[in-house]
């Protein structure tokens, strides 16, 4: 697992310097759902610490066993009966969508990162808000005293050319860049490369580094 850690970190650097970009700019974000906290550990000690979990359950064990310095994303469907412990548990939520959650994350009692959700392609099988909706959402969110409004998360539609989703990752950044966001929360293991070439901050990515789920 170490080799795929440091050839990942390789290949991102060497995208950077093609894309004119600085690695300090790149959050990589190991998402570990359904991965083993022994595996997680390894990775800690190679110097990862941002982790992406996509259900509270699977995650709450792992939370606690963690080592202090392990920052910790919410990158799942983020159901309103959760967001509450989910705001009290994690650093940055990737998925919100809707006012519900954000009245739950204010009973936490504490301000989070958070980072709107687009469904940009209109895929009825992902989760986030159309782009039409994204004034209004943004507004509450900006308005919302337990939430530092950072950004937008995007997902492309799978494709094997990745190319064929570059226009997706392109809209988000001008969705971004028209409402002052500085974090652009999109690319993952297949599609990252073009992600980071059209402006991504935070790279969402769990099978490169811990192999296929
Ligand atoms: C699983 C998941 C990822 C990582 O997917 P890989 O293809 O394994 O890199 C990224 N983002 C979200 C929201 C996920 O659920």
């Amino acid at each position: 697992m170490g080799t795929a850690f440091r050839r990942f970190e390789e290949s991102l650097r060497a995208e950077c310097a093609r894309a004119g970009r600085e690695r300090s700019e790149l959050t990589l974000v190991a998402v570990s759902k359904t991965v083993p906290l022994t595996a997680m550990l390894e990775a800690f000690a190679l110097g990862q610490r941002h982790y992406g979990e996509s259900r509270l359950q699977d995650a709450l064990p792992k939370l606690t066993e963690m080592p202090k310095g392990t920052v910790w994303h919410f990158v799942g469907r983020l159901q309103s009966n959760k967001a509450r412990a989910v705001a009290e548990t994690f650093d940055i939520v990737h998925s919100l969508t809707n006012e519900r959650q954000l009245e739950e994350i204010g009973k936490a009692g504490r301000c989070i990162d958070g980072l709107v959700q687009v469904n940009i392609a209109g895929e009825s099988s992902k989760d986030g808000i159309p782009a039409t909706m994204l004034d209004k959402v943004l507004g509450m969110v900006q308005q919302c005293p337990s939430v530092r409004c950072r950004g937008l998360t995007v997902i492309a539609p799978y494709s094997p050319d990745p190319e064929q989703v570059r226009w997706v990752f392109r809209e988000a950044a001008r969705m971004a860049a028209d409402n002052g966001l500085p974090w652009l929360s999109m690319g993952m293991s297949g599609d990252w490369r073009v992600a980071l070439q059209e402006g991504a901050t935070h790279l969402r990515v769990g099978s490169a580094l811990f192999g296929e789920r």
